[in-house]
């Protein structure tokens, strides 16, 4: 017989996450190899046990006093992103007076155009990213993605990347920004890289995240390395917890 699995199930809650994003495949927000990058999420998430950890929301009561202190802060939208959590990206931008720029890999006008309607249908008022005229270029990338607005990325001193590549995180750090990303992966280039890596489901962890940009954060002690480790360790522990009931 066929087992099934309770809504409030952290399993079926990456079952509904990924019909999310296949939705957003279908509506021409997701790239192809968007769908892979979820895949390797995905497994990360199983292994870090599908919930938002103590470390995790370290990571975003930093992230949240970060935003707070920055001068022109940006959250960078690619089609992952968009099509996980539009709302949440508009509230986020809200609770942080962050701006939201549409910034893409694999980089086609449709593709940029869904994402533009998707976020004003969630209430975004403004949107950079599409102006040409604006564009300016970010040296050390050679994807689509070194063109940034002028207004956005270009001048922004904290730059919110959520599920980035490596590449970008590393020129956006050459050009002296402070980074924050969601990463499930605390291995990859881009949760080395960044400043404050949440290793975080995105679609978990950003709800958090614009709660706490509501409150008033204190500075924190934090240490993005050691964080990191953390995450690795917890990983370890899971998989022994596992191992042993095996
Ligand atoms: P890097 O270039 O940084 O070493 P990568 O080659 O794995 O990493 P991509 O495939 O471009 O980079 O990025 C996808 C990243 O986003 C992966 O590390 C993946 O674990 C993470 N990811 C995918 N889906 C989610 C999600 N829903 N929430 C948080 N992180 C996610």
């Amino acid at each position: 017989m066929k087992q099934v699995i309770p809504k409030s199930h952290p399993r079926a809650q990456s079952l509904y996450i990924r019909e999310r994003l296949v939705h957003a495949f279908d509506g021409g927000l997701v790239a192809k190899e968007g769908l892979m990058a979820h895949g390797r999420g995905e497994a990360f998430d199983y292994l870090i046990g599908e919930r938002t950890s103590k470390t995790a929301k370290n990571a975003i009561r930093a992230a949240a006093f970060m935003l707070q202190q920055a001068q022109n802060p940006v959250i960078s939208v690619n089609g992952n992103i968009a099509g996980l959590c539009p709302k949440e990206i508009v509230e986020l931008a809200r609770a942080s007076g962050a701006k939201i720029e549409v910034n893409l890999f694999y980089s086609t006008e449709q593709r940029k155009q869904n994402i533009y309607k998707t976020l004003r249908r969630h209430g975004a008022s403004e949107i950079l990213g599409l102006d040409k005229k604006n564009s300016r270029r970010i040296s050390g990338l050679d994807s689509a993605r070194r063109v940034v607005d002028k207004d956005g990325i270009y001048s922004a001193d904290v730059v919110v990347v959520p599920l980035e590549d490596g590449d970008r995180t590393m020129a956006l750090k050459k050009s002296g920004k402070k980074v924050i990303t969601f990463d499930l992966n605390p291995l990859s280039r881009t949760a080395q890289t960044a400043d404050i890596t949440i290793v975080d489901n995105v679609v978990r962890g950003i709800r958090e995240l614009v709660t706490q940009c509501g409150r008033k954060q204190v500075k924190p002690k934090f240490d993005n390395k050691k964080n990191l480790a953390y995450s690795i360790i917890q990983i370890r522990d899971n998989l022994t917890r596992r191992a042993q009931v095996a």
